[in-house]
């Protein structure tokens, strides 16, 4: 698949905004969130520990108050039997501390003086002393006013109070120390709270009394209420036993008992659920505790929280402080911030994206022109050397380049068209596919008939070869990797005539050896073959003549030799006939009669065969004795190129002779022969035969020299039987002699100038010949 330059850029170039924007986005999300939830715990412990802090600080003035209480009783600073200087002590004591309730003494006589806060704002506090003087009880409860005036007071002497049956009491005489009460709910008050107590101790009688304090602990969950930890975070106060003394919500801390009274709520049972789920322990099994600072993560109603729990803040106040608060008041900022950055990103990828389109096309406008004008230059639909778009630097030197190559291909194409249309020899182009013609030039286009080159392409060689040829498979490789072949084949032209043609093929291939096209080189060799057929007739006419000619000739010179010794024999049994006379032994007559008829007779027999083979004459025509020359020539190729000798003709301008060309083709080819068994013993930069034709009037004169060491002498040429050769007959140039004189010519030998022999021989022009 392919994708436009544009397009891609412009997917690129919005794709890597959209990823680095994400990148930084979520990389900046992960850190900001770990530290942020980092921060949240830090947060969470920085409250739990300031919750202690306040804790402390709230209940430690309460113990110092509660010991100084004891000590002035102890020291007798405060005469705990003057009940009215014991409640002004004790009014001193309620008043500077805020946190206190209220601050009472109960003596081992059972005596109780006790000052409270409360809510009425015309008396703020209350007095209560108990007396016991004497068997008489008698209890009193005073109102007063900031200033210790009195504004009411009451008897209620039904009241059975005992301060000695109290816990707090119990508590601090047997343990002989301040003792911290666990937190109960105020009966009056209804308010959480705890409860001081410290022994006034007599080195002599021992414990003569305890000094109370009660504290109320509701402001510890006021100071929780207004403290801020996240948007919904919470801080609570867990007693060890598990009961939650502390919440922003102080109703939610107290739970009526059947009898009315109040109680803690226990966390197990708390109605604060996600306090519940984070420190209801598992399974709401107990509160948990802990030796150090705990931070932990939890998930309630699929929110995520984060949670601390701070280990007891000490023996006398053995109190868990449990912070917890929901993950997204610290990260959902930076959560919406991420979405919000998702989509900038998102946006900033859509402009970069549309930004990038127009900067492709601006980037890719010279560009698309650039392969616009290459493409047209390839195709040569527009001049290389025209003004070029503007376009840049990089591809203003590649177009450059280009042309260059765009240029010298098309050159180089144009030089092998041309060379291809223009070839001498029939060239065609064919796919490697089907073999069928891709491009053919003129000279192929003739060479089978067509009307042009166009109309030969697309027809396969299949077609137009002799199926024979084709079957045979004649065309055989040759060059390197059978890159290339040659063959011989027979093809029907497109009138229906066959030609004889010889194939070179090539195959053109790529770089990776995938053949592209071959190319096809046809040469027509039909008069080549014709000549072949001619020259090979001619050999076996002549074979055939010098067969007919050699017996002829050895018959003639028999009966030319024989003739006379047959004659004397006749002539001496006549003799002898008549030298016999009548008187002769007939049987003897008759013995010479049948010797002298019989030599007659064989005398008649060789005439006729002497008259017999003058007939054979042969018929005599027209013929082009160049022609003839080049095929008699042929014919001795092999043997004068085994013997190393050249044949040099010089024929200019011959017309046709008459005569019978079979003769004068054994004429001449005798003649060589000769000249080259002459010439072979030479040395080979000698061997050389010049045959020489020329016209002279109404003959046409031969002349064969050969460079050979001429005519022995003693030999009498053109005359039968004489030869100086072992394997000689003598009858050659006998023969040519008679064969040129029956075609009306005449052969004879000529000394050169130089070394050879020169044989010559005439022929009669052509009638046709002589007349022009
Ligand atoms: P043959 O070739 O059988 O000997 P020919 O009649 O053709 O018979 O030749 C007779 C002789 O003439 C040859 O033996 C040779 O000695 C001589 N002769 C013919 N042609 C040449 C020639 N070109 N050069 C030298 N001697 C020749």
């Amino acid at each position: 698949m392919r994708f436009s330059l544009r397009i891609l850029l412009a997917c690129c170039l919005a794709g890597l905004q959209f990823l680095a924007v994400l990148t930084v986005v979520f990389s900046s999300y992960f850190t900001s969130e770990r530290a942020l939830i980092a921060h949240a715990r830090d947060l969470l412990r920085d409250v739990g520990t300031n919750a202690i802090e306040h804790s402390k600080g709230f209940l430690n003035p309460a113990q110092g108050a509660a010991e100084l209480a004891a000590r002035l009783a102890q020291n007798r600073v405060v005469a705990s039997e003057d009940h009215v200087q014991l409640e002004q002590l004790l009014f001193q004591q309620l008043q500077i501390t805020p946190q206190f309730a209220g601050v009472y003494y109960g003596s081992e006589e059972g005596n109780f003086v006790m000052v409270m806060r409360t809510e009425d704002a015309q008396a703020p506090f209350r007095s209560k002393i108990i007396r016991n003087e004497g068997g008489a009880r008698s209890i009193e409860l005073i109102w007063r006013n900031d200033d210790f005036s009195v504004v009411a007071r009451e008897q209620t002497p039904e009241d059975p109070y005992d301060p000695r049956n109290r816990p707090w009491y119990l508590r601090a005489k047997s343990d002989l120390t301040t003792i911290w009460t666990d937190p109960y709910i105020f009966f009056t008050s209804q308010q959480p709270g705890i409860t001081l107590a410290a022994p006034v101790v007599d080195a002599e009688s021992g414990v003569k009394g305890v000094v109370g304090v009660d504290i109320e602990i509701s402001k510890i969950s006021d100071f929780l209420s207004r403290l801020k930890i996240g948007v919904q975070g919470k801080a609570l106060i867990i007693h060890r036993n598990g009961d939650v003394i502390a919440h922003p919500d102080l109703d939610l801390i107290k739970i009526t008992r059947e009898d009315g009274t109040l109680r803690f709520a226990n966390i197990a049972e708390f109605e604060d659920p996600i306090a519940r789920a984070a420190f209801a322990g598992h399974a709401g099994r107990g509160p948990v505790l802990v030796d150090q600072v705990t931070a932990s993560q939890f998930t309630w109603d699929g929110e995520v929280y984060v949670s601390t729990v701070m280990p007891p803040i000490s023996d006398k106040l053995p109190w868990t402080i449990g912070v917890y608060a929901p993950e997204d008041d610290f990260t959902a900022v930076i959560k919406q911030n991420r979405t919000a950055n998702i989509w900038i990103a998102a946006l900033v990828a859509a402009i970069s994206g549309v930004i990038g389109l127009a900067l492709a096309d601006y980037i890719h406008r010279p560009v698309r022109a650039f392969a616009v004008r290459s493409t047209l230059i390839s195709q040569g639909e527009l001049d290389p050397t025209g003004p070029a778009p503007r376009t840049y630097k990089e591809l203003e030197r590649a177009n450059a380049t280009l042309m260059q190559q765009i240029l010298a291909r098309r050159d180089a194409e144009r030089e092998y068209g041309q060379t291809f249309d223009l070839s001498s020899r029939a060239m065609a182009q064919i796919s490697p596919k089907d073999g069928a013609v891709i491009r053919a030039n003129a000279k192929f286009a003739e060479l089978i008939g067509a009307a042009s080159p166009a109309d030969v392409v697309g027809c396969r060689i299949a077609d137009i070869a002799h199926p024979g040829d084709l079957a045979q498979s004649a065309c055989a490789d040759s060059g390197p990797g059978g890159a290339e072949t040659s063959c011989e084949m027979r093809w029907y032209r497109r009138d229906g005539a066959m030609i004889h043609v010889s194939l070179n093929s090539i195959v053109i291939r790529d770089d990776q050896g995938r053949p592209l096209h071959g190319v096809l080189m046809v040469d027509d060799i039909t008069r080549d073959k014709a000549r072949e057929g001619q020259i090979a007739q001619l050999n076996r006419d002549l074979s055939h003549l010098a067969r007919g000619n050699t017996m002829g000739q050895m018959a003639a010179g028999l009966a030319h030799e024989l003739n006379q010794p047959l004659a004397a024999i006749a002539q001496n049994a006549d003799t002898a006939l008549l030298t016999l006379g009548e008187g002769a032994d007939p049987e003897l007559r008759e013995l010479l009669d049948e010797i002298e008829r019989q030599s007659l007779r064989a005398g008649d027999i060789i005439r006729a065969l002497r008259s017999f083979i003058r007939k054979d004459e042969g018929t005599r025509h027209p013929f082009d004795f160049a022609d003839l020359l080049d095929q008699a020539q042929r014919l001795v190729h092999p043997e004068a190129t085994e013997a190393g000798v050249r044949i040099v003709t010089l024929t200019v301008g011959l017309p046709q002779v008459t005569g019978n060309h079979i003769h004068v083709a054994q004429v001449i080819v005798n003649l060589l022969r000769n000249a080259i068994e002459a010439i072979a013993p030479e040395p080979e930069n000698e061997r050389l035969i010049t045959i020489h034709a020329t016209r002279e009037g109404d003959l046409v004169r031969v002349c064969v020299q050969d460079s050979g060491p001429g005519i022995r002498d003693g030999i009498n040429l053109f005359t039968q039987f004489e030869t100086s050769k072992p394997d000689g007959m003598g009858l050659g140039l006998s023969i040519c002699r008679a064969l040129v004189e029956a075609n009306g010519g005449q052969l004879w030998h000529e000394k050169p100038a130089g070394r050879g022999a020169r044989f010559c021989f005439t022929l009669p022009v052509a009638a046709a010949a002589a007349a022009a």
